[in-house]
């Protein structure tokens, strides 16, 4: 049984999100437990975690959980996974995340054994599925994988929804199980680096955008959601029908905080 980050570290950390404030309000400390892990996919980790403050917990499909995963120093580094699903009973959550290479969360997830300890915070996250949204469009890599499907399944039957899906081979495609009438494209890298705008940016310039209002959900390294943006807006969707959001930077660690630093 071993603590992420050692309780005496913990104590001593400077820690910006001591107070739950701000926009930490609504969220809550979580002291989470490994309860499970297990491969999903070759380039997917998928883990379970209880805690006791998950009685009564709410969270809206596409957030998720930010982790203290590593001290730097007296500053705690945090990584951000989506809640891929919520199981009130047991008071557990699952999340799916990307095996990459290297990096604190990557060592923690390729270390984590059941009863090990980690502290959470959450939910956080701005984005879900717009319910006054024509049809959704949700593009992004397989770090966003867990968002789009989470998503994908809360969507009502008569929705509408086109998902493009960036993965590095077949063998991480998932079963997407949803009511709403849904079109899945599978990209597969096969050996090209992962964070590439290209795959994705031409499938935005291609897919087809139905009449009517509705939204793009952008999901993913951050200039690859930043390509598929810029396409987005040159073939006519507005800011607001847009909601973009970097979950990683190619080559560059994410800040303590967990997102991609913001000059990256
Ligand atoms: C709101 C939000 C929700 C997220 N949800 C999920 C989720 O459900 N599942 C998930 O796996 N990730 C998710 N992410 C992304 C995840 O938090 C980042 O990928 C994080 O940087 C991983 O931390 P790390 O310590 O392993 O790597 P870092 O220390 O951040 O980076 C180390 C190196 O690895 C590279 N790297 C980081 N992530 C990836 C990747 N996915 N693919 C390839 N190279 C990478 C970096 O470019 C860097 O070179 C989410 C991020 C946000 C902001």
């Amino acid at each position: 049984m071993t603590d992420a980050v050692p309780q005496t570290v913990v104590a001593a950390l400077e820690d910006p999100f001591a107070q739950l404030t701000g926009p930490l309000a609504g969220t809550r400390k979580l002291h989470l437990e490994v309860a499970g892990t297990g491969t999903l996919t070759p380039h997917m980790q998928r883990l379970q975690l209880t805690a006791a403050e998950l009685d009564g917990f709410s969270y809206q499909p596409g957030q998720d959980v930010m982790v203290l995963v590593a001290a730097d120093g007296r500053k705690p580094v945090r990584r951000r996974y989506t809640i891929r699903q919520f199981d009130r009973a047991a008071r557990s959550i699952t999340i799916d995340v990307v095996r990459h290479g290297d990096g604190p969360g990557e060592r923690w997830v390729a270390s984590a054994r059941p009863g090990d300890r980690i502290e959470g915070i959450g939910p956080r996250g701005k984005i879900f599925p717009d319910p006054a949204a024509d049809w959704h469009l949700f593009m992004g890599d397989e770090s966003a994988l867990p968002a789009i499907q989470v998503m994908t399944e809360a969507l009502p039957g008569d929705a509408d929804a086109t998902l493009v899906l960036e993965i590095p081979e077949e063998a991480d495609e998932q079963e997407v199980l949803a009511a709403a009438r849904t079109r899945v494209s599978w990209l597969h890298r096969l050996g090209r680096p992962a964070g590439d705008p290209s795959a994705l940016a031409a499938e935005a310039a291609e897919v087809e955008l139905p009449p009517g209002n509705g939204r793009a959900y952008l999901l993913g390294e951050a200039r690859v959601v930043l390509a598929m943006r810029e396409v987005l807006a040159r073939r006519g969707l507005a800011e607001d029908q847009m909601s973009p959001k970097a979950y990683w930077g190619r080559g560059r660690a994410n800040g303590g905080h967990g997102e991609p630093a913001r000059d990256a």
